[in-house]
């Protein structure tokens, strides 16, 4: 049995805690009328059908040129929560607004303003319904998402004046540099969009800060992924702007914008070409081949036949050792070949590239496991 495959299997850690933290604690299902607001269902200001639609492309909502960068690029959208109505208090503002409303209106605008650009966009779920953090992350993986966003507010315990914006990302700043480069787009999107006047000294957080194994949600995802954190529904004030349609899309657009500029600055992606099928260990000299693509060169502007990718920034590990590489590039295309040594031993063996292009973007798909016969 000889395979190779793609894969970002390399997570050992298990758990199911992610997103953000409650500020009531759940209570079970409840009989109680709704007249109760912390168990009220609908906790936003209504919207009509096409309220995206109608905005996006004024002034208020432009698509601007470079977003025809997004085009054809996959991005999961996950509405953090969902399904949670009836848990008394759970994820909601001072006066009911609940989390999951809010972030799935975003994400529906988001999603919208997506494939207006031309990208493909896919959402996690499209009602107030609940699912696993490891199913959600199971559908931009399967899916074979470029890009994987959950998208949620915060909340904070018995600090009402709170509000600000913060991105988080998995594990720590080496795990996969290309959710950095998501995070640090999407936050500054949101700085330029709903531009909260407070702000957090580093707005890029790791999920270890929250829990020893990271967010559940960025555990799972064998993509590139960031959980946003947009606001704080615990702020009074913010609480209420989260219920207005005009705000979510707002936000939605703050996000979009973000998207394109990443898209704009180029995804740097690598394939393994050679073998072709299949890795067969017969002898000394046994190589891998790569084709880096540089996100920018298949535009064919001016001076794409010269190098964008940075050369000191290319690695090569194979099982967590960095090992030598060969790099060429011909004007049409970058080669990386990886030599492996004589006395790989059967089973599972991880391979990964990492590389920036002139934008400073790191590859999207970096990691590979080789399976020695
Ligand atoms: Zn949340």
């Amino acid at each position: 049995m000889r395979t190779v495959y793609w894969h970002f299997g390399l997570m050992i850690l298990l758990g199911v805690f992610g997103g953000c933290r409650s500020t009531q604690p759940a209570a079970p299902a409840s009989k109680w009328p709704s007249a109760d607001p912390m168990l009220s269902v609908n906790t936003l200001i209504e919207a009509p059908e096409d309220f995206a639609a109608a905005r996006i492309g004024s002034t208020d909502y432009p698509i601007p040129p470079y977003a025809k960068y997004l085009e054809g690029v996959k991005i999961c959208l996950d509405p953090g929560h969902g399904g949670d109505a009836h848990k008394r208090g759970y994820k909601r503002g001072p006066t009911g607004v609940r989390e999951a409303e809010m972030n799935l209106r975003v994400a529906k605008y988001l999603r919208e303003l997506l494939e207006t650009a031309g990208a493909e966009a896919l959402l996690t779920r499209e009602e107030d319904v609940d699912l696993s953090l490891a199913d959600r992350a199971a559908i931009a993986n399967e899916w074979g998402a470029d890009l994987f966003l959950s998208l949620h507010h915060n909340a904070i315990d018995n600090k009402p004046q709170v509000n600000r914006t913060s991105i988080w990302y998995h594990n720590d700043v080496d795990y996969r540099p290309a959710n950095l480069d998501l995070a640090r787009y999407l936050c500054y999107g949101l700085y330029d969009s709903i531009a909260l006047p407070q702000i957090t000294g580093v707005p890029l957080k790791s999920d270890q800060l929250m829990y020893e194994s990271g967010f559940g949600i960025l555990r799972h995802a064998e993509v590139t992924a960031a959980l946003t954190e947009s606001s704080f529904f615990t702020n009074p004030e913010e609480e209420q702007r989260l219920r207005d349609p005009e705000y979510n899309l707002l936000e939605a657009h703050g996000l979009f914008i973000a998207l394109a500029k990443y898209a704009a600055a180029g995804l740097p992606k690598a394939y393994l070409i050679e073998p072709e099928g299949g890795l067969v260990l017969s002898g000394p000299g046994q190589t891998l081949v790569f084709e880096l693509d540089d996100g920018l060169r298949s535009r064919k502007s001016w001076g794409h036949d010269r190098r964008m990718i940075l050369t000191d920034s290319i690695a090569v590990h194979l099982d967590g050792q960095r090992v030598p590489y060969a790099f060429s590039d011909d004007g049409e295309r970058y080669l990386l070949t990886v030599s492996l040594p004589d006395d790989l031993t059967p089973g599972d063996h991880a391979v990964e590239i990492q590389f920036q292009n002139m934008n400073k973007n790191s590859v999207l798909n970096p990691h590979c496991v080789i399976e020695v016969p």
